[in-house]
């Protein structure tokens, strides 16, 4: 079996789909945001020199409530593997479970107690999807498939569904789902599906907050934004494509955590320049 086929069968995988050696040879939304935000440090992260210092906590909370709508063998095997970190080891709760994931249940009740959402959220669960977008290979993993139905579910974890975040490019307030560029993402599965499929798909976003309430939140699209998302992507993924294999050189963006790491002062700038 040559590199390719490896490759194939480890994105093809619900285990190994997160596999890092498989983000040489696909493309993902998170690979693509990455080289968006940077380039410097996408590469080097790529590369495995180096790491974002990430809350641990949060990424296991998210990964915790996906587990439970996957399937409850899932959500048990998680919860074995991860006891280590799910499991308060000093204080009054040692022993039980961290205040982090008990706030993960109350959002895991906040959905499965849903009507709507339980009639939403059936299908295939956590269907790895590939496909081309620019000439070059592209992988997805979807948390809930409806084929016969024509659409697809994303679970999503936010601090607060409704704040207001400022889009410095466009100059403008826009959602967490903008933000996060949640609308890249499902346009970028859709475009998958209809390879694999030959029909289009329609997307939903299941948002659920982790106030001491959750709230939750049913979101869908108007068509026209799948088509504004992807406009862009063919030519950048190209110029990322030449970045991550050397072709050309990274740029940094100056303020994230690994340029403030690898930054070294070479001369003045005047104070205008500060916030631009
Ligand atoms: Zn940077």
């Amino acid at each position: 079996m040559d590199n390719k086929s490896k490759t194939l069968e480890l994105v093809q995988s619900k285990d190994s789909y997160y596999d890092p050696a498989t983000n040489w040879d696909y493309w993902s939304t998170s690979l693509y945001k990455d080289f968006e935000l940077c380039e410097a440090a996408a590469l080097a992260k790529l590369k495995g020199q180096w790491e974002p210092k990430s809350s641990p906590v949060a990424l296991l909370v998210g990964n915790y409530l996906h587990s439970y709508f996957e399937s409850m063998e899932s959500h048990d095997s998680f919860i074995e593997k991860n006891q280590a970190s799910i499991l308060a080891k000093s204080g009054k709760n040692k022993g039980n479970p961290k205040a982090e994931f008990r706030q993960a249940d109350d959002m895991i009740t906040a959905l499965k107690d849903d009507d709507f959402f339980n009639a939403v959220y059936q299908g295939d669960k956590e269907v790895p999807v590939i496909g081309q977008i620019g000439g070059l290979d592209w992988k997805g993993k979807l948390d809930c498939l409806n084929v016969d139905k024509g659409y697809f579910v994303d679970l999503k974890t936010v601090d607060d569904i409704h704040k207001r975040h400022w889009d410095d490019v466009n100059k403008r307030w826009v959602s967490f789902i903008e933000d996060r560029e949640y609308v890249l993402q499902m346009a970028v599965y859709r475009e998958l599906l209809r390879q694999e499929y030959g029909k289009d798909f329609e997307a939903f976003i299941f948002a659920v907050s982790k106030q001491d309430q959750p709230d939750k939140c049913a979101i869908r699209f108007e068509p026209f934004r799948y088509e504004e998302a992807l406009e862009e992507v063919p030519n950048k993924v190209k110029h990322f494509e030449d970045v991550k294999n050397g072709v050309i050189a990274p740029t940094n963006c100056g303020t994230c955590e690994y340029c403030r790491m690898t930054k070294e002062l070479s001369g003045f700038i005047e104070v205008a320049d500060l916030i631009d």
